[in-house]
């Protein structure tokens, strides 16, 4: 019943304040690489009938838009696995230029040159693509058997098609931690945007995260003496900060979720595959959408998104130690990264 839903004036603000603006989405947990920091080896997945259907996932979207929020990144999982989710995002992009500023997108790029045009003719004008290395080989070791040359092709599609792309880089100790400076020239060249992610204690993988983690100040203090680097003040409401690179169009962005917090001014939720919603990557709590809407329509998920604003903590409290177990047993591809 139309009268019973929330309107723009309930607005999402939660209980310190911060207002809710932005949702991420995971389309599917499924995906067709097995990235070392992120999945097990023998992963499984979610049985099918317990994921939201696009119907669902599209009209609980709509009721975060209804409710103020401006921005919505499809993710995963790999979101491009799912076959219906090019409809979801013409569904979705239909509001950016009114209610929504941007739609969005995070993918790992193996099918990204089938689908760039699609994805900007549905209103998406930029999107993630995640490479932690260049290197073939590499490439194959950190993802368990993917092929980079796909990558690589399905980001130049995406710039052919109008995309502008940020690349989203895992720091690996040990792995690619070489790789960061000559990532940084490479993105400078191409004119994308370089956004690198210290690794975080979600979900059980085959390995110890600690023997991986690289802190990031160390990172950007070994950037900052080989590239021109100005602070940049661009706030997205998220954990980045930003810097720019001389002479190029080029941001770098750090989250360091583990070496620096900056949940002051998080401004996001995460709906899951199976239609939970997440009020923090780093923890547990959770209200079930999915339930809700199978059980009472529009007018329950309003009132469980209006409950979860009291869930939203204040911060994350993420450690990794060597042998520590993960902050969360869910892993991002759950939740959407
Ligand atoms: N499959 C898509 C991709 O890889 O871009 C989208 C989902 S993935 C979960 C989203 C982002 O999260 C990727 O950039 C990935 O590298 C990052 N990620 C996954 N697990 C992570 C972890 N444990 N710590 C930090 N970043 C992680
Ligand atoms: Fe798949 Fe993305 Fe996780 Fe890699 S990071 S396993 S591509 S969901």
């Amino acid at each position: 019943m139309a009268s019973a839903l929330a309107t723009r004036d309930q607005k999402l603000v939660d209980r310190h304040g911060r207002a809710i603006t932005y949702l991420r989405v995971s389309v599917t947990d499924r995906c067709d690489l097995r990235c070392r920091y992120c999945m097990a080896e023998e992963m499984t997945f979610l049985p099918r009938a317990e994921l939201l259907s696009l119907e669902e996932i599209a009209l609980i979207a709509e009721r975060f838009i209804a409710r103020g929020v401006r921005k919505i990144r499809l993710s995963g999982g790999e979101p491009l696995v799912r076959r219906d989710m090019i409809e979801l995002a013409h569904r979705l992009g239909r509001q950016v230029g009114g209610a929504l500023d941007e739609l969005t997108l995070t993918t790992n790029g193996t099918r990204l040159a089938q689908h760039a045009g699609e994805l900007f003719a549905a209103g998406m004008r930029r999107i993630n693509v995640s490479l932690d290395s260049r290197d073939a080989d590499r490439f194959r070791y950190i993802t368990r058997h993917g092929d980079v040359a796909k990558v690589l092709g399905g980001i130049a599609a995406a710039k052919t098609a109008g995309l502008r792309v940020k690349i989203n880089m895992v720091a690996l100790k040990g792995l690619n931690e070489d790789e960061i400076a000559p990532m940084l020239a490479w993105a400078g060249e191409r004119g994308h945007d370089l956004t690198l992610i210290e690794t975080m204690p979600l979900g059980h993988i085959d390995e110890d995260r600690a023997d991986r983690f690289l802190p990031l100040p160390r990172v950007l203090a070994d950037l900052r003496d080989r590239f021109d680097l100005e602070p940049d003040d661009h706030q997205s409401g998220g954990p980045a900060r930003y810097w720019r690179l001389g002479g190029t169009d080029t941001r770098l962005g750090l989250i360091s979720p583990l070496t620096g917090n900056f949940c002051a001014t998080c401004n996001r939720v995460r709906l899951s595959t199976d239609g939970k919603l997440h009020m923090c990557l780093g923890h547990e709590d959770s209200v079930d959408l999915r339930e809700a809407i199978r059980t009472g329509g529009l007018a329950e998920v309003d009132t469980r998104i209006s409950e979860a604003l009291d869930l939203k903590p204040a911060a994350h409290d993420f450690h990794i130690a060597p042998g520590s177990a993960p902050a969360v047993a869910r892993h991002m591809s759950v939740t959407g990264g």
